[in-house]
């Protein structure tokens, strides 16, 4: 545990206050150090955050329809370069380029699939032989492939950027008191600290912050098994309504559920039962399952992330929203609002909370 006293900001230019070392602090936090500018951390070490849960797929298409994701073609080769990048700097392999075997579970899906190819091959291909998985498992429907599709090692990632920050004292590991903050127009005081800005990167707790609480956020809760799956592939991702990806030392991560209407964010024996039985019926290989892991995803009613400064309080931040696609947005928006931060640069106006002003005028603070 770091003590306050040890701490070290990374430069003398304006200090950054960042709460949160998920995947959006993580990036944030490395752009801001990339350009010269000082920053501190803040983060209590929560198990069950949505970036420790996620299995790390960055997949171009979605939906029942198979379109691509929003500005996937700028995301797709800015995370590649990011998590090569930042894996150089921390000695990791963090990024596998790989595929998604795409088995359709319904005919109307394998129709859809071979819709869309004909439209638009971009991240599509159709295997030679549709037959050859059967050896692990069973499928009615054929199959298609979506290429590439990245696999960011999400947790070696946060564990590995976390050393660094203690090293470098740059992170204080406890739980973030908003009664202890005080803002005014000219600087941040919080506790002994006392910073030229504050960001939140702290995932679902944003909801509830007196800031930025009335923002559409829409919290949606997922839940994953991992298994032990003795001599399965463990190069490809493999779907059928569920994804199975690959983990290290014959371990899988296996799901995911999209719920909008939860009691709490702990596993669900219905959960572990459904994908039991799902596992079951497709895999024609014993597995065994030695873990069940769930958090809330911090998603938005319009699907976009919320990035940038209060309208109101100038030097409180927000960079939250990632919902599903943390993996691909988290480090995009980190490297916009770190030149926002530092040359002023727009952000995107579809990710800027800006866009939001009438909400924030209406709002307490
Ligand atoms: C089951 C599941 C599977 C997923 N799979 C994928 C996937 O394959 N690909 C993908 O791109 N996305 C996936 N996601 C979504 C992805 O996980 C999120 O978009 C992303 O992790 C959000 O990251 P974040 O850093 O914004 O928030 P978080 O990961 O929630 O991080 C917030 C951080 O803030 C800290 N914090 C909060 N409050 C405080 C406080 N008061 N004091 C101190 N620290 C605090 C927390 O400890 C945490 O470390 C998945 C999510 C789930 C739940």
């Amino acid at each position: 545990m770091q003590k306050k006293s040890d701490l070290r900001p990374s430069s003398s230019s304006g200090l950054t206050l960042i709460i949160g070392q998920g995947i959006s602090g993580t990036f944030l936090s490395y752009y801001l150090q990339k350009n010269n500018s000082s920053f501190i951390v803040i983060d209590e070490s929560k198990p069950n955050t949505a970036s420790k849960a996620a299995s790390g797929i960055i997949n171009p298409v979605t939906g029942r329809r198979i379109v691509k994701t929003w500005m996937i073609d700028e995301l797709m080769g800015f995370a590649k370069n990011a998590y090569q990048e930042i894996g150089k700097q921390l000695t990791i392999d963090c990024i596998t380029e790989t595929k998604i075997i795409d088995f359709f579970p319904t005919p109307q899906m394998r129709n859809a699939f071979l819709e869309r190819f004909e439209d638009d091959k971009t991240f599509l291909q159709l295997p030679a032989d549709e037959n050859d998985q059967r050896h692990f498992f069973k499928y009615d429907f054929g199959y298609g492939k979506i290429e590439p599709v990245f696999l960011i090692d999400i947790n070696d990632l946060l564990s590995s950027y976390r050393k660094k920050l203690k090293e470098e004292k740059v992170l204080l590991e406890e739980k973030f008191d908003i009664n202890e903050l005080q803002v005014s127009d000219s600087k941040i005081q919080y506790k002994n600290i006392t910073a030229d800005r504050i960001i939140f990167c702290d995932g679902i707790e944003s909801f509830s912050n007196p800031y930025f609480k009335n923002l559409p956020f829409a919290p949606n809760k997922g839940e994953a098994l991992i298994v032990e799956i003795e001599g399965f592939p463990d190069e490809l991702i493999y779907k059928k309504g569920m994804n199975i990806v690959p983990l290290k030392n014959n371990l899988f991560w296996v799901g995911s559920s999209y719920e909008w209407e939860f009691e709490n964010d702990q596993p669900n024996k219905i959960f572990r039962e459904r994908t039991e039985l799902i596992l079951l019926d497709w895999l024609k290989v014993p597995f065994k399952i030695v873990d069940h892991i769930s958090s809330v995803r911090p998603a938005t009613l319009e699907r976009r992330p919320f990035v940038g400064f209060h309208p109101v309080k100038k030097n409180v931040g927000i960079l939250n929203g990632m919902g599903t696609k943390g993996c691909s947005l988290a480090p995009f928006f980190a490297r916009q609002l770190t030149e926002n931060i530092i040359h002023q640069s727009p952000i995107h106006r579809e990710a800027d909370i800006t866009r939001f002003a009438g909400i924030f005028r209406r709002s307490e603070r």
